[in-house]
């Protein structure tokens, strides 16, 4: 029986990885020498390939590289045979779970900008359907970036935690997610470093309104002085009137710093 381009396309990965038998290889082969659509869409995969190829792996643990070389494999292999919804950000909340306490995580975004950029400049010389693929492809990485994020704010290490926050920058939209995860964060990170690192991400997020509600309910959460003070800064740079009933509110709290009391009243005057 003939095979048709879509069958054959789906052996680019098994004829990349050598895994056709003889027979099946001269096939395939005798295929692509006469067939302009498939020598330019494996053309293309191999591109792509190399360029994951080419990726560095920054100094994983051998027992890391392991993983990590397995998850590539399987992204490898969903790419070319596209499926329709494979999932690459579950694999990584799996990674994540086996491996909670990964120390090189910074290293992956770095892997993923390079991955980014990689298929940003392959994509120039690519055909329309090709770059559908590649559209999909930098979805999943910017879904990568933010399922890592949220991991990272699940670290027991308040340093990892800093960094998933700084992630925030990465996350072009940041969706209700990251934002109901960074409130989190803010209201109930017990390192106070953590707390403040998350409040300057949120007030880079602003523009969204449900940041700003947010940052004003967080106001009478907050008991460390240096959040309180931190926190009545942002209000004044935002400008937002909405949050003078939430000072007036912390005013009223007994054990309240005296230093804050005087920051904050004068806040206060200043909104009004
Ligand atoms: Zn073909």
């Amino acid at each position: 029986m003939k095979m048709n381009c879509a069958q054959y396309e789906e052996e680019f990965s098994s004829y990349m990885n050598n895994q056709l038998t003889a027979a099946q290889q001269v096939e395939f082969e005798q295929h692509i020498a006469g067939c302009e659509g498939c020598l330019q869409e494996l053309t293309a995969m191999q591109q792509v390939w190399s360029l994951m190829g080419d990726m560095e792996v920054p100094e994983p643990g051998a027992h890391m590289e392991v993983k990590f070389e397995a998850m590539l494999a399987t992204f490898k292999q969903s790419v070319a045979e596209k499926k329709a919804s494979f999932s690459i950000k579950e694999q990584f909340a799996r990674l994540w779970q086996w491996q909670p306490k990964w120390p090189l995580a910074y290293s992956f975004v770095i892997i993923l900008i390079s991955f980014s950029c990689g298929y940003w400049v392959f994509k120039g010389s690519t055909t329309g359907k090709q770059d559908e693929q590649l559209q999909a492809l930098t979805s999943q990485v910017h879904e990568l970036k933010q399922t890592m994020m949220l991991a990272l704010l699940e670290n027991p290490s308040a340093s990892e935690r800093i960094r998933g926050v700084s992630y925030t920058s990465e996350i072009k939209h940041a969706d209700k997610e990251v934002i109901d995860a960074l409130f989190a964060t803010l209201n109930n990170d017990p390192n106070v470093n953590v707390r403040l690192s998350t409040l300057d991400a949120l007030t880079h997020l602003a523009a969204h309104p449900e940041v700003r509600q947010g940052l004003i309910a967080s106001i009478v959460q907050q008991d460390s002085p240096l959040l309180q003070l931190a926190i009545a800064d942002v209000m004044l740079k935002l400008q937002e009137k909405g949050s003078v009933n939430s000072f007036k509110q912390l005013l009223k709290q007994k054990d309240l710093n005296p230093g804050v009391k005087d920051k904050i009243k004068q806040t206060i005057t200043q909104l009004i």
